[in-house]
């Protein structure tokens, strides 16, 4: 009964999608051979390098985050050739699987599922590599399982400082037009992102950054299929290059909407309101963990992701609070993905399109769950996140 309204989700990814967007994407299908399209699509390339802070290249496919990072992989590496995976959570091993499918090796330094990367570790890993094997190093700006915020500055910097050449690669699906990146300061090469987070536009299209260190790199591989060739789709003579194909018409019209959007709100603007957004929220759960089992995942407040809050509380209150949010107050929560076990973690998404109104109702809604279900609490939550929201950017 309660549920019936404006549903909520509150996950991290697919995020909260303005309605300019859906309306930008409300429309007959367009010309595909020339006009307003192509066009349209020609002006998202330097807005896309505007929100990751590069003067590069950037690619677009037609797919998920999963395909911006095996088109990063296959156009950088070749099978045999070694990785290294700076892993903080579960999706540093997504990806570490997938090269491993293509006939990538890949070394693994673990930071497990509450700490970040550990730059002195990587250094020295860096180091011991005198001949040079590591091709590549991975890494994942916020690990959205965890919401552990890596610093990938720091991780080049190590890197640097070990005069290892390998390619830095980094993940910023979850971290994109939220936490505060800048792609060619921090000496990354290959970035990969996706449209359905911070970008606030429905799944379906992906983006892989490269510099040119990165499309040196591209030409000494022996095989890259045409489909996921970078190359074309950075260079394109004929329109259809961009996409290798058919373009993804209603997206391409969303995304240059939600693009308008991060550009009249500013981008610094836009990173600050994730960042008291991100905060209300701390200081709401740490008045709840003070007399109850709820905890932030990551102690440390400067590697805590600006975009998504990975939460404990024990099994089963986790898979009981969605429940309830869900059934009786029409807010969905993250399930605790990629923990064990999962009934005891859950993860707030305050990715995009989110304001303080929204967040005060999430945390108030959560709030009534822990009573309703007699799930100790500290009292205060939401005063404490008003008093957050209260003090401004
Ligand atoms: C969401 C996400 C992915 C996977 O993206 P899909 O679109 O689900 O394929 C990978 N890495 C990170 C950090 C993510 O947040």
């Amino acid at each position: 009964m309660l549920a019936n309204g404006r549903p909520y989700l509150a996950i991290p990814g697919p995020s909260v999608i303005p309605d300019q967007v859906l309306r930008a994407m409300h429309r007959a299908s367009p010309n595909i051979y020339t006009g307003e399209l192509h066009d349209v699509t020609a002006s998202l390339i330097p807005d896309l390098k505007r929100v990751a802070a590069t003067e590069h290249n950037v690619a677009i496919y037609i797919g998920n985050g999963h395909a911006a990072w095996e088109a990063a992989l296959v156009n950088t590496l070749n099978p045999g050739d070694t990785v290294l995976l700076l892993a903080t959570g579960r999706f540093g091993h997504g990806w570490a699987e997938m090269a491993r499918a293509l006939g990538i090796i890949v070394e693994v330094l673990e930071f497990g599922m509450q700490d970040a990367v550990d730059l002195a570790q990587t250094e020295a890993a860096l180091r011991a590599d005198t001949e040079g094997r590591i091709k590549a190093v991975l890494a994942v700006h916020v690990d959205t399982s965890t919401s552990i915020k890596n610093d990938i500055a720091g991780i080049r910097a190590a890197m640097d400082a070990a005069g290892h050449g390998a390619l830095l690669m980094a993940d910023c699906i979850a971290s994109l037009g939220c936490d505060a990146f800048e792609m060619d300061a921090w000496g990354v090469d290959v970035m990969v992102a996706a449209c359905q987070k911070g970008l606030m536009t429905p799944p379906g299209v992906a983006f892989v950054y490269f510099n040119d260190k990165a499309a040196a790199a591209r030409v000494k591989v022996e095989r890259v299929s045409m489909y996921w060739d970078w190359s074309p789709r950075v260079a394109p003579k004929e329109y259809f290059q961009y996409f290798a194909g058919t373009a993804p018409t209603h997206h391409i019209y969303g995304l240059r909407a939600a693009l308008d959007m991060i550009a009249d709100e500013g981008l610094p603007q836009v990173y600050a309101r994730h960042a008291v957004l991100a905060e209300a929220i701390w200081a709401a759960v740490e008045t709840w963990g003070v007399d109850g089992p709820l905890k932030l995942n990551v102690a440390d407040a400067p590697h805590r992701s600006h975009a998504v809050t990975s939460l404990e509380i024990g099994a089963p209150h986790g898979d009981q609070l969605r429940a309830w949010c869900e059934e009786t107050a029409g807010l969905t929560l993250g399930i605790g993905l990629g923990r064990s076990p999962a009934a005891g973690y859950f993860r707030l998404g305050h990715m995009g399109h989110v304001n303080a109104q929204m967040v005060m109702g999430l945390l108030g809604t959560m709030d009534a769950g822990l009573k309703a279900l007699d799930i100790p609490h500290g009292r205060g939550a939401v005063e404490a996140a008003a008093l957050r929201i209260a003090k401004g950017a």
